[in-house]
């Protein structure tokens, strides 16, 4: 009623204003910094020949399990969900069996992603987009926290995790995602840029499974990160050692020359999932920006 009773200039003008209001809080929020958080499900302890073959095998280690929140002005995102809620506070076997005893998590109830997310003011229906690197039970453990979002995974890994190969099938964990065969998926073929700004990039690397898939985030101070997942599990891997748990050797190394390679032609910097000391170096209370 009210734009019918303007005339032609005061319409003009009315629509200016609207174009000037829109293009300038679009460009305003291009503007936001990204903010990437890097938390942690607890810890597991393991035989490091899990990660490093015909290398310590026998050492018992603890490693971290990496996740990360990143805050895009386009959406929160994000990258592997940890491990499964019901495994916390000792109550692993009811979820994960007989692998509580190769893996023998340490989880506080206050270390899933769930509580990691209201820490930092955010909810779990704000989660817009959950990148998995992979569906193995410390990555895709609770998926299902985020009914509503889209999740954005390797078409191959989605068909290796709901019918894996006889000898992968022990770290897929079906529990962890079989109420989810209903929710909305980005499928991939290889390499995804989320929001086409080149700021947060899913890469391809496969090898530790059929679909593996690294992100890579581009940060206004902190520079270029490598977030690695399972891909490079600790810097013996870096170092040319072959992970020991792998779908396929030739196709994890390759993956890992190829992040080396984006890492060096971009001056940025490889994050680890397993790697505790350089877990230990980075900040988890706060963002980086
Ligand atoms: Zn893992």
């Amino acid at each position: 009623m009210l734009i019918a009773a303007l005339s032609g200039p005061q319409l003009r003008t009315l629509f200016l204003t609207l174009a000037f209001v829109v293009g300038f809080t679009t460009s305003a929020q291009a503007e936001q910094p990204i903010k990437l958080y890097q938390v942690s499900s607890g810890v597991l302890q393991m035989d490091k020949g899990w990660l490093t073959a015909m290398l310590d095998v026998g050492k018992m280690i603890k490693v971290p399990v990496a996740m990360y929140i990143i805050d895009h002005p386009r959406g929160l995102v994000l990258y592997d969900t940890g491990n499964n809620v019901a495994v916390s506070d000792g109550k692993c076997e009811s979820h994960w069996g007989k692998l509580c005893k190769a893996f023998q998590p340490i989880q506080k109830r206050n270390e899933v992603i769930d509580k990691w997310l209201e820490k930092f003011g955010y909810k779990v229906e704000d989660v817009k987009y959950v990148i998995l690197s992979h569906m193995h039970l410390d990555h895709a453990g609770n998926m299902e926290m985020f009914p509503n979002a889209t999740h954005v995974v390797q078409k191959v890994e989605m068909k290796t995790a709901w019918w894996p190969e006889k000898y992968q099938a022990s770290a897929f964990v079906m529990g962890d995602f079989d109420d989810a065969r209903d929710f909305n998926y980005l499928q991939l073929e290889g390499d995804y840029d989320l929001f086409g700004d080149g700021t947060i990039v899913v890469l391809d690397t496969k090898g530790h499974t059929q679909g593996h898939q690294s992100v890579m985030v581009k940060l206004k101070n902190t520079g270029t990160l490598f977030l690695a997942g399972d891909a490079v599990y600790t810097p013996d891997n870096e170092a040319g050692v072959v992970p020991g748990i792998t779908w396929n050797a030739y196709e994890s190394m390759r993956s890992i020359d190829r992040l080396k390679n984006l890492r060096d032609v971009h001056q940025g910097e490889l994050w680890y999932s397993h790697g505790i000391e350089q877990y230990g170096q980075h900040k988890h209370d706060s963002a980086y920006d």
